[in-house]
């Protein structure tokens, strides 16, 4: 399918690996040109001189931390007049409800309900004034149906939520739309480092962590980077004009719910 965004212009943050990466490719492969962010210069190099060679695309890309002020006034300096906007970082570190005080739940709020914000804030403007524009937030799985151990990532990934319910509605009369997709379990390093900590807090191997997790997913595996990054290049297709304020599950029928 054409999905007739080439040549236009992309930021996706937290894209030198992982779910942000494969949303990078897909978005690279319909000919859109790209700017990625990521704190590690080397891997966040790897992966743009990969794509430039792979799809003949222009990448630019901005080392830093995009959930600092420093780093994102950096990365909204280099993305000014974007087309298409994907929001991503990494997730905040499982725990228990008691392991958690202010301070950690301020990180939180500022990596994964903030920092998306303040990114939107920044660059739906530019978007509005073409007439034209896409948002995905890449949240999580947790924001339908919660992950006991991940509380800090249940609550401002929800956070973030409510907040795109409101706007999307308000942007999408300026032909752009914000949408939500949300992860379940991704073959990943993010879901290796979950996968290792069950591990040590059940006192099982890696392994067997693993298969149990695997066992609860309907669709019996996790999920391939590509096939998330397929469907946010349509999410920020032509296509998907009339698709507003969702929150669109990727999780091989983990979520047990009618809708
Ligand atoms: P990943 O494989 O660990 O990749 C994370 C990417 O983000 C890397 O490129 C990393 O590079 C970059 N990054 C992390 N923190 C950053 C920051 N502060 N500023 C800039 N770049 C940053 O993670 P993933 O599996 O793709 O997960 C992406 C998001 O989806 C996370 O928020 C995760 O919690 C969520 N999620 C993932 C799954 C899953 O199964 N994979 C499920 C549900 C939700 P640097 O380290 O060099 O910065």
């Amino acid at each position: 399918m054409d999905l007739g965004i080439a040549g236009n212009r992309a930021l996706v943050c937290a894209s030198s690996k992982g779910l942000g990466r494969a949303c990078a490719e897909a978005l690279a492969a319909a000919g859109v040109d790209l700017v990625l962010n990521a704190r590690g210069a080397e891997a966040l190099e790897e992966t743009a001189q990969m794509i430039r060679t792979t799809h003949g695309v222009s990448v630019d890309t901005v080392a830093c931390d995009v959930t600092s002020a420093e780093g994102q006034a950096q990365v909204i300096a280099a993305a000014e007049g974007v087309d298409i906007l994907v929001n991503n970082a990494g997730g905040p570190p499982p725990g228990l409800w008691s392991d958690w005080g202010r301070e950690d739940f301020l990180k939180a709020l500022d990596a994964n309900m903030l920092t998306p914000i303040a990114m939107m804030t920044a660059l739906l403007p530019g978007m509005i004034d073409k007439g034209w524009g896409r948002v995905v937030n890449i949240t999580s799985q947790s924001v339908k149906a919660p992950v006991a151990i991940l509380g800090l990532s249940n609550s401002a990934r929800t956070g973030l939520t409510g907040y795109v319910a409101g706007t999307s509605r308000q942007v999408a009369p300026h032909g752009v739309n914000i949408n939500n997709l949300l992860p379940g379990s991704h073959a990943t390093d993010r879901i290796d480092a979950l996968d290792q900590s069950t591990a040590a807090r059940e006192g099982i191997s890696f392994d067997q962590a693993r298969a149990a997790r695997q066992s609860t997913i309907p669709a019996g595996r996790d999920g391939q980077p590509e096939e998330f990054g397929a469907a946010c290049a349509f999410l920020c297709s032509q296509h998907a004009g009339f698709i507003v304020g969702q929150n669109i599950l990727l999780d091989g029928g983990n979520v047990n719910a009618t809708f």
